[in-house]
């Protein structure tokens, strides 16, 4: 197997899992598996989180609902991105949930429904302040009566999105309150138009830290059970671990002496007689090229600069004047334990956030999943 691998520690998802779940008191977990798990790998991913006490899967496409149901994989599953009409039928086929926002998509959903004779669970899409996809709440009632009336759709559960919920900025924590406010509200109107909204749920990884009265019956945590606390100071409160662990190897080391310079556009010279180290590993594997010069790797357990510009496929590491690295050494590029950078710290360097680092780890290279 290639010497850049993504290990999936399934372990730290389940106690992921866990200490989200009594964080939360134990309400139900919706686990957004999109984006293949956020780079995991949806199906395996999915299966060990069903296995952990998750109770729905929530995915962006039809496509990956599909994945799911080719897996054998039974728990319901939200689509929380809008399909295309030529995706319907495909939807029903695979019993996906999806997220409505307007009539006359609900009116579509029923007719592909009742054509493949079968009811749809649905939950309604209330926009409080995301700007993305939700019914506006003052026509949540009338919109929630419409969709209540078709036959072939059920109201399963009713959502909203929180736009700001992993900031203690207090413009954002006040904004994240009045979208939770604006919920309550639409909540009682649509119950007051004597329709059952269903399972209530609002909270992303967010939500979940920072604020419980976004909490309602389900939750749906992305980033934190992938392993990355949403906001700085939760050690103590919700501990997480990160899931995924990009290593490598040593495939090549050499001396270099002082004045030397290494990788395109010599952006980076040897002060000093040293030991430089080869990795199999680069920007189209998913390692970000703006990170040259200021990514720190694990070789060995010891923590190294990168050094020069990251190429497509390798990068080169100062692994110091008197190093007594060997050629297949193991290397570490993020993941959890003590002293290791995670994918979180990666992101700071480079003005981004975990989920594009994530996300961004190619096909190429391989996931493998350990139990421990
Ligand atoms: C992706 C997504 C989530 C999860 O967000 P995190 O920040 O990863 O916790 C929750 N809800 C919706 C609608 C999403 O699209």
């Amino acid at each position: 197997m290639h010497a850049t691998r993504a290990l999936i520690h399934l372990d730290l998802l389940r106690s992921n899992i866990a200490a989200v779940k009594a964080f939360v008191g134990g309400r139900r977990i919706c686990f957004p598996v999109k984006a293949d798990a956020y780079g995991h790998g949806a199906v395996p991913v999915a299966s060990a989180a069903l296995g952990a006490g998750v109770d729905f899967l929530a995915v962006a496409t039809v496509q990956e609902g599909e994945e799911l149901r080719r897996a054998c994989i039974q728990a319901p599953i939200i689509l929380l991105s809008l399909p295309s009409p030529e995706e319907l039928p495909a939807l029903i086929a695979s019993r996906l949930t999806p997220m409505v926002a307007d009539a006359a998509f609900a009116r579509e959903l029923d007719a592909a429904a009742a054509a493949a004779g079968t009811t749809l669970p649905i939950h309604l899409k209330i926009d409080t302040g995301m700007g993305r996809i939700g019914c506006r709440p003052e026509n949540a009632p009338g919109f929630a009566a419409e969709v209540a009336a078709l036959r072939s759709l059920r109201i399963e559960g009713t959502a909203t999105h929180l736009a700001a919920s992993d900031s203690r900025d207090g413009g954002d924590l006040a904004y994240t309150e009045r979208q939770i406010d604006a919920f309550e509200s639409t909540i009682a109107a649509i119950r007051a138009a004597g329709i059952d909204p269903g399972i209530l749920h609002a909270a992303n990884s967010g939500g979940v830290a920072l604020h419980p009265r976004s909490w309602f019956d389900m939750v749906r945590p992305g980033l934190a059970l992938y392993g990355y606390p949403p906001v700085d100071g939760l050690d103590g409160v919700l501990k997480v671990s990160p899931v995924m662990e990009l290593e490598s190897r040593l495939v090549f080391i050499k001396p270099v002496r002082a004045g030397e310079s290494v990788s395109y556009g010599r952006i980076w010279t040897a002060d000093r007689d040293t030991v430089i180290g080869t990795i199999p590993v680069g920007y189209a594997d998913g390692l970000p090229r703006g990170l040259s010069n200021r990514l720190t790797v694990i070789v060995g357990g010891r923590a190294f600069p990168q050094v020069g510009r990251i190429c497509m496929d390798q990068c080169m590491v100062d692994l110091g004047p008197d190093s007594s690295a060997r050629k297949g050494d193991r290397v570490v590029l993020f993941g959890p334990g003590p002293g290791v950078p995670s994918a979180a710290d990666l992101a700071r360097e480079h003005g981004t956030i975990p989920y594009e680092i994530t996300c961004g780890i190619n096909k190429r290279v391989p996931r493998v999943y350990r139990e421990t």
